[in-house]
């Protein structure tokens, strides 16, 4: 397995660090955070974000993508997670066109994946139910009625929720609660009565949404993929938006590595630089070992992707554990190595380790993730 980029891959996230370093710095962030944006991210921003194909990076040529793959997606991901870039290329680049590209039929294919190319259409999935990644604990009914379905329900932590114009719920057609048969995918405009859309600002000021689902009547024209057959689908999709995540992890824990060896270099004390003691240096080589242990991890995985590896899921989990443990570590030594000034909101070191803690959290920490691949790999 390669561990390298090629030259195209390489070039895609040259473009990226160029970019969001000119247009998107942590200042951008601050200012969406400052001003309670009420979409979360800059509109503006996402439609060149689009114009550089960012947005169709999964997507297949036919319906106007580039088929760059999921290393090309990671090394993006990483630079928005340097530059803390709130936008929807998560939950609609990565997500949505994943979900539409493996379970879509050709009609939602052509309608769909063009708009979201385009930067056009953005999308959010509705998955979570409660407070621990528990993907095939859905409560969430979908009943058929004749030609349409009625779906009841509550999902939560469902991220750009209260701004994606289409929202892509799982939810239960057959079997009880934890069984991964009877689960289904819809594709539902957010504006259909009966949803009820709650935006909540999280600890690292990015938005998720949680979604009540009363009555909610759709036609059967919204089934994504097959009846009660989804969780294939999704334990598919989840895999990539693990790698996805760990992807922007490491560009998190990178860059918080690199403003605390900045500051260690500029700092004062008792006459010296602090970053010339030893006690010091040796905590800066850890994260140092760890960081390149998780970049090792994250392209193993999003190229087990691309290269359509039977051991993906164990890849990705490897990925998430790692990216969770070291994104800890070092953003909680990079406040800590700060001093005092590290809490105050005035230094940008705090907004990664705050990051951390949320992002942790989405689709699995990292506790669920070696417990995963202790049991995958028949521990
Ligand atoms: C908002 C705020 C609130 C505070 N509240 C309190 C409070 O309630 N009570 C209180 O007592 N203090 C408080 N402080 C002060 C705080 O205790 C000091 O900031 C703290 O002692 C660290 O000093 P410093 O920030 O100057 O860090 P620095 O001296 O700049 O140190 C930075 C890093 O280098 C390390 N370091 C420094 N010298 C060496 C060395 N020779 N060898 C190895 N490592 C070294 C430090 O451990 C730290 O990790 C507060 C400060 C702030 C900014």
């Amino acid at each position: 397995m390669a561990l390298v980029l090629n030259e195209e891959q390489q070039s895609l996230r040259d473009i990226a660090k160029e970019f969001l370093q000119k247009n998107a710095p942590i200042s951008h962030f601050r200012e969406i955070r400052d001003t309670k944006d009420p979409l979360g991210y800059d509109k503006v921003l996402w439609k060149k974000m689009a114009e550089l194909g960012w947005a169709g990076i999964l997507v297949s040529e036919e319906y106007g993508g580039f088929n760059f793959g999921m290393m090309g997606m990671g090394g993006i991901l990483e630079e928005t997670g340097k530059t803390l870039t709130p936008s929807p290329l998560f939950a609609t680049g990565l997500l949505g066109v994943s979900l539409i590209e493996l379970a879509g039929d050709e009609k939602q294919k052509k309608q769909l994946l063009p708009k979201i190319v385009e930067g056009n259409l953005t999308t959010a999935f509705a998955l979570e139910e409660g407070s621990r990644h528990a993907p095939c604990n859905i409560a969430t009914k979908a009943k058929k009625e004749g030609n349409s379905f009625v779906l009841n329900g509550e999902k939560t932590f469902v991220l750009d929720g209260h701004s994606a114009e289409k929202i892509i719920v799982a939810a239960r057609t057959n079997g009880g609660n934890d069984q991964k048969l009877g689960i289904t995918l819809f594709c539902i405009d957010s504006g259909t009565p009966g949803m009820e859309i709650t935006r909540l600002s999280m600890l690292d000021s990015r938005n998720v949404a949680e979604i009540k689902l009363k009555n909610v009547n759709i036609s059967s024209d919204c089934l994504l993929g097959e009846l009660d057959n989804g969780f294939s689908i999704i334990e598919e999709v989840l895999d990539r938006a693990q790698i996805g995540m760990s992807a922007e992890m490491l560009g998190n824990a990178t860059q918080a590595f690199e403003i605390t060896l900045n500051y260690l270099k500029e700092r004062k004390q008792f006459g010296s630089l602090i970053g010339s003691f030893q006690a010091l240096k040796h905590r800066a080589a850890i994260m140092y070992s760890e960081l390149e242990l998780t970049k090792s991890s994250v392209v193993g995985a999003l190229n087990a992707v691309d290269e359509k590896s039977n051991d993906r899921t164990r890849f990705a989990s490897l990925a998430k554990f790692k990216a969770g443990e070291t994104l800890h570590l070092v953003s909680n030594e990079s406040v800590q190595m700060h001093g005092g000034v590290g809490v105050t909101d005035e230094y940008d070191i705090g907004f990664f380790m705050k990051r951390s803690r949320v992002a942790q959290q989405i689709f699995g920490s990292a506790d669920y993730h070696i417990d995963r691949y202790a049991t995958l790999s028949e521990y």
